[in-house]
């Protein structure tokens, strides 16, 4: 199983990462630029979210994802930005 492979397993302590809800849609966000997002230099990173349905069909919600990602990966502990 390769490493991407066990990023888009379910896991029961998933939750959608806008509201909480249980998730329907499994996400892996890749910046295109990973040292903003605390790579090692030359790393990749990713970052594994999860949606609930309604929060995947809100057209506001890839931007609403990216800032909490950027938050949690920024250790503010921030995890439901608005
Ligand atoms: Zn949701």
């Amino acid at each position: 199983m390769t490493e991407l492979c066990a990023l888009i397993q379910k896991y029961p302590s998933d939750f959608c990462l806008i509201c909480g809800s249980s998730p329907a849609i499994i996400g892996i966000f890749a910046p295109e630029d990973p040292q903003l997002w605390g790579a090692a230099p030359g790393k990749t990173r990713f970052v594994r979210y999860c949606l609930c349905l309604k929060c995947h069909e809100n057209p506001e919600t890839p931007k609403r994802a990216e800032k909490i990602i950027q938050s949690e990966l920024a250790g503010g502990g921030l995890t439901h930005a608005d």
